[in-house]
């Protein structure tokens, strides 16, 4: 896949750019003044896989809790800030990694200069975030509503305003929560500069539909080659959106090794609980972060099972009460269904040590 070229950036001890692997992000939902539920939640963020977090600065309390935070993390921290330039610059000085501004609501040219002047002297870049629920009010009136074309314009009038102010350190998104419009903007921008792009749906949902709409999104455009550094925003659980971005950038083949689940969608054929075993089985492969490259099939039944999966590396096909396992294609054991997950496990365990 060829990758719309960009500059390269530096975000603490990670680059993001078009010469880098795409970047994996997430936001906290703690409150960043509780310093102590905030480090817990990037580190869980940090194990899941996440490569950089972003923490809201509404405060400045919050904003010298960076100074605390960045002392038992491993990954960059992004500073979001709103309203007020302050917090920028208060995050700047407690030492944080990036900053996240819409200038069109920091409160003019300059309190963003005063920011920009306090991320060049500590060497740290910003990100551009334009969104369609916050376009400035005369950009909607001139395009008649929230367009992707009003979305560019807007960041390409901050951007101008920036190489003014000799501020290369960009990177730009323009989030949108309709997926479509968020296509089109990305779209638009990407023969306008070469600034690394952040892609995200906003608002996308749960689980369930933001899993979707973020896939189709961020898809489109990885599978264009447009877009360096990625975040899934699901209402839930920080962790599952690590792992939507990974199993996104895995589809795409954007991102080597782990496992990769393939398993049939049962028929009458199926005499065992098949769901049950693939959520169980994933749900453990999640947690043992084996980095091997491994093509795991599970499959329903041993008549066509091990057959339409001999492709995989290592399955099961389910039988009536039993399970066999099988090393491409050939059967190695077969167990009784109760103990079919463990013994996957177990062998795809054993199959990942001998692969490395
Ligand atoms: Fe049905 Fe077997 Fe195919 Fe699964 S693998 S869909 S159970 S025939």
């Amino acid at each position: 896949m060829n990758r719309r070229k960009t500059t390269q950036i530096k975000v603490g001890n990670i680059y993001i750019g078009s010469e880098h692997d795409i970047v994996i992000q997430s936001m906290n939902n703690t409150k960043t003044e509780d310093i102590d539920a905030t480090i817990k939640q990037l580190l869980q963020l940090e194990k899941a896989g996440c490569q950089m977090g972003r923490i809201t600065i509404p405060t400045m309390e919050a904003a010298k809790a960076v100074k605390e935070i960045k002392k038992e993390i491993n990954i960059p921290i992004v500073g979001d800030i709103h309203f007020d330039y302050k917090m920028a610059l208060a995050a700047v000085e407690n030492g944080i990694d990036k900053i996240r501004i819409n200038p069109g609501n920091i409160g003019g040219k300059e309190k963003t200069r005063a920011v920009i002047e306090a991320c060049k002297k500590a060497a740290i870049p910003i990100r551009i975030g334009v969104n369609s629920g916050s376009l400035e009010r005369e950009i909607v009136n001139k395009y008649h509503g929230v367009t992707a074309d009003g979305m560019v314009e807007s960041m390409l009038k901050f951007v101008d305003y920036f190489r003014e102010e000799n501020f290369d350190q960009l990177i730009l998104s323009l989030k949108a929560s309709d997926v479509m419009l968020m296509v089109e903007a990305y779209r638009k921008i990407k023969d306008k500069c070469n600034f690394p792009l952040h892609l995200g749906v906003t608002e996308a949902g749960s689980y369930r539909t933001g899993t979707i709409k973020s896939s189709v999104g961020l898809g489109i455009l990885l599978a264009e080659g447009i877009g360096d550094t990625i975040r899934v925003s699901l209402t839930g659980d920080v962790d599952q959106e690590i792992f939507v971005a990974k199993e996104i950038l895995k589809a795409l083949k954007l991102r080597s090794g782990g496992i990769n689940i393939i398993s049939c969608p049962t028929c009458g054929r199926t005499n065992l609980d098949l769901a049950g075993i693939v959520d169980d089985v994933e749900n453990r492969l999640e947690k043992l972060d084996i980095k091997t490259n491994l093509n795991v099939a599970i499959m329903g039944c041993a008549v066509n099972g091990p057959g339409e999966a001999k492709e995989a590396d290592i399955g099961l096909a389910g039988g009536k009460g039993e399970a066999i396992i099988f090393e491409k294609g050939k059967i190695i054991r077969k167990v009784d269904e109760s103990i079919a997950a463990d013994t996957l496990i177990e062998e795809i365990q054993k199959l990942a040590a001998t692969r490395q």
